[in-house]
């Protein structure tokens, strides 16, 4: 950083933008930060913070997304053309044709209005959405944009959080999936379910929670005795941790008409190898290790 900042709130931020990504021009960044302190100055949030703290979050999100420069600084202007008195010549002159295309996408996909629940139409509008972007950029935007204000929800009245929580669920979750932001369609998902089905949430997470690292712990017992077996047999496999969203358990739960504890797969192992025969080697020595339950297996290599 050569230009010197004299706001110990924007070199904080700095901070945690270089931290989640390491290739961004920072000096652009923290020019964009600044003009949208100034242009929003006025606004608060309904939570009385001041209005600049969710272009800092969301602009912080596509960081971590490993977004371009131009990118994050669209996040930290997108909402100036809707709440604002800056012009698209204004911001154009101040940082281009790319920026302002954002800006002015992300403007538009706002002003688009869901109307019903039908699956059908969801769909429609999600392909709206996706072709009025015309860029992938503005949808990661519009994504990084819902999962702040989901965050922030209970700052609204009932009414209006639940259709923002509706909305999230039939558009935004779908798109997230889609784009295959695991991450963030886990936690949009999971933020609208507590919203949308207070009861079933309140009732799944405590259960959850309460056993939790009881079966995290019993799970890390099981990595470790695979990588042991492994390491003997010369099978060099990645192995990682997959947490079910609260609300596909729950979802499953429906589904299947099924109890909780018939849910298997809350938490699962991931083992990545590298080919084909590799693969087989590694299932047979997991199946000499703990014994499959022939129903519930499913040969998923041959699929
Ligand atoms: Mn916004």
């Amino acid at each position: 950083m050569t230009e010197t900042t004299e706001s110990p709130v924007l070199n904080e931020w700095l901070q945690d933008v270089r931290k989640a990504s390491g290739r961004l021009d920072l000096d652009y960044i923290a020019h964009a930060y600044r003009f949208s302190e100034q242009a929003h100055r006025q606004q608060q949030r309904k939570s009385g913070e001041v209005y600049l703290t969710h272009p800092m979050a969301v602009a912080l999100e596509l960081a971590s997304l490993r977004l371009d420069t131009t990118t994050v600084a669209a996040g930290l202007l997108h909402d100036i053309l809707e709440d604002t008195e800056v012009t698209e010549e204004q911001l154009t002159e101040e940082f281009g044709p790319a920026v302002t295309f954002l800006v002015e996408s992300v403007t538009k996909i706002s002003g688009l209005e869901f109307q019903s629940r039908e699956e059908a139409q969801a769909e429609n509008f999600r392909k709206m959405l996706i072709s009025t972007a015309r860029d992938l950029r503005v949808i990661l935007i519009k994504l990084a944009d819902r999962l702040h204000n989901m965050r922030t929800l209970e700052h609204l009245n009932r009414r209006r959080s639940e259709r923002i929580a509706q909305e999230t669920m039939d558009i935004y979750v779908p798109l997230a999936h889609r784009f295959g932001i695991n991450r963030i369609k886990t936690e949009l998902e999971d933020l609208a379910f507590a919203v949308l089905i207070p009861d079933a949430y309140g009732k799944l997470t405590s259960t959850l929670e309460s056993d939790k690292r009881k079966k995290m712990k019993a799970l890390g017992g099981v990595r470790k005795s695979i990588q042991r077996e492994f390491k003997e047999a010369g099978i060099r496999a990645e192995i990682s941790w997959r947490l079910k969203s609260y609300y596909s358990i729950w979802n499953k739960m429906q589904r299947r008409d099924v109890e909780l504890d018939e849910v298997y797969d809350i938490m699962a192992l991931r083992i990545l190898t590298g080919e084909n025969a590799e693969c087989y080697h590694a299932l047979g020595i997991v199946h000499s290790l703990f014994v499959p339950i022939t129903e519930r297996f499913k040969d998923f290599i041959a699929r």
